[in-house]
C-alpha cells in the first residue's frame, strides 16, 4: 500500500472522471484517477459528438478525451491504470483496493460509468466479435456491403443504424414494439433513408453460428411466432449490433452505497449517502446521460470534495 493519502481519488477515467480530475486538480488537490482498462470510457467508441456544447464539427470521442485527459494532467492530476475490487469507504480516511495495489484519500469520486446492455439471448455471447457488435464505430467497416441488424429503437440505436448504412448493403431496425423511442429529428431522417427498414414488435431471442454468425431466431412478441433468419448465401454471415441501452458499473457498490436499481444516489451536489463518498456520470441515477451531464457531474462533484476535505 503507498503511504500517500491523496485528497481525492476517482474512480473511472470517462468524462464524468476526467473533468472531476481537472477541477481537482486545479483546485490544488492532491488527485488520482483510477482506470481499468483505457481512459475515456463509452464515449471513445463514439465516431460524431454533435452536441457537445462548443464543439467543433467533426470532433470525434477519442479526440474530445485526449483533450480532456491532457486537461487533467496539465491542472496536476495523476493517472493509474488499476481495477478496483474492494473499497472501504467509511471514515475520515477511505481505503481502496485494486488488483495492483492499495490506495488512500480523504475523498473519492465513484465514476464508473456504464456498459451496454445485452440482449441476454442464447449464443450472444459467443459470438461477440464474430457477427455480434455493440459498437459500430468499431465494428462497421467489417460489414461492408454486407447485411446488417440493429436491436433497439432509442436515439443509439437508430442513430447508429444511420451510420451503418454508410457500410452496410441494408439495414434493418429490429424494435421490440411499434414505435421508436428515439427523438423526432433522428426518426425522421432515418425513415428518409433507404437502405434502413424497420422489423416491429420483434426480439432476437438466439444466435446461431460456429464461430460466426449464421443466423438469428427473431420471435413477434404480438404473434408469438418466431422464425429464423439466415445469412444470405453469397456472405456466409452477417451482423447484429446492439443498442439497447445501459447497465450501470456498479457490482462493486453494492451494501456499500445506497442505490436504485444498480444507479447510485446522490442529492444535486453529487453526495451518496457516505459522508466524503461522491458520485457522477452515468453510474448515477439521473434523467439524462449526455458527455455534457457526466462533465458537469464530474465538476460538481469534485468541487463539493474540495470542500468536504477542507473541512476535515
Ligand atoms: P434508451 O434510450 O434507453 O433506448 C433503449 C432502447 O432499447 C429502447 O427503444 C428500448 O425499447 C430498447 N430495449 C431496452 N431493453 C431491451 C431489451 N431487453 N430487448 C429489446 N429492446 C430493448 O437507450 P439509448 O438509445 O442507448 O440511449 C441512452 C441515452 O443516451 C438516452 O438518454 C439517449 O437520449 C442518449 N443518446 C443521445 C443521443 C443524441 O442525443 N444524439 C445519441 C445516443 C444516445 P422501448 O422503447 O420499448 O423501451
Amino acid at each position: 500500500m503507498t503511504e500517500k493519502i491523496y485528497d481525492v481519488i476517482i474512480i473511472g477515467g470517462g468524462p464524468a472522471g476526467l473533468a472531476a480530475g481537472s477541477y481537482a486538480g486545479r483546485s490544488r488537490m492532491s488527485t488520482l484517477i483510477i482506470e481499468k482498462e483505457k481512459i475515456g470510457g463509452q464515449i471513445v467508441i463514439t465516431a460524431d459528438i454533435e452536441n457537445y456544447p462548443g464543439g467543433v464539427e467533426g470532433d470525434s470521442g477519442p479526440s474530445l478525451i485526449d483533450r480532456m485527459s491532457a486537461q487533467a494532467e496539465r491542472f496536476g492530476a495523476e493517472k493509474i491504470y488499476d481495477t478496483i475490487v474492494d473499497m472501504q469507504l467509511e471514515g475520515d480516511v477511505k481505503k481502496l483496493i485494486g488488483n495492483k495495489g492499495e490506495y488512500q484519500a480523504k475523498s473519492v469520486i465513484l465514476a464508473t460509468g456504464a456498459f451496454p446492455r445485452p440482449i441476454g439471448c442464447p449464443g450472444e455471447k459467443e459470438l461477440v466479435g464474430k457477427g455480434v457488435s455493440y459498437c459500430a464505430t468499431c465494428d462497421a467497416a467489417f460489414f461492408e456491403d454486407m447485411v446488417v441488424y440493429v436491436v433497439g429503437g432509442g436515439d443509439a440505436a437508430v442513430e447508429e443504424a444511420m451510420y451503418l448504412t454508410k457500410f452496410a448493403r441494408q439495414v434493418t431496425v429490429i424494435h421490440r414494439r411499434d414505435e421508436l423511442r428515439a427523438a423526432k429529428s433522428i426518426q425522421e431522417k432515418a425513415f428518409a433513408n433507404p437502405k434502413l427498414d424497420f422489423m416491429w414488435d420483434s426480439v432476437v431471442t438466439e444466435l446461431k453460428g460456429d464461430g460466426i454468425l449464421e443466423s438469428m431466431i427473431v420471435k413477434n412478441v404480438k404473434t408469438g411466432e418466431e422464425r429464423e433468419i439466415f445469412a444470405p448465401e453469397e456472405d456466409g454471415t452477417f451482423g447484429v449490433f446492439v443498442f439497447i441501452g445501459f447497465v450501470p458499473n456498479s457490482t462493486l457498490f453494492e451494501g456499500k452505497i445506497d442505490m436504485e436499481n444498480g444507479y447510485v444516489l446522490t442529492d444535486d451536489d453529487m453526495k451518496t449517502n457516505i459522508p466524503g463518498v461522491f458520485a457522477a456520470g452515468d453510474v448515477r441515477k439521473k434523467s439524462l446521460r449526455q458527455v455534457v451531464t457526466a462533465a458537469a457531474d464530474g465538476a460538481i462533484a469534485a468541487t463539493q470534495a474540495y470542500h468536504y476535505v477542507e473541512g476535515v
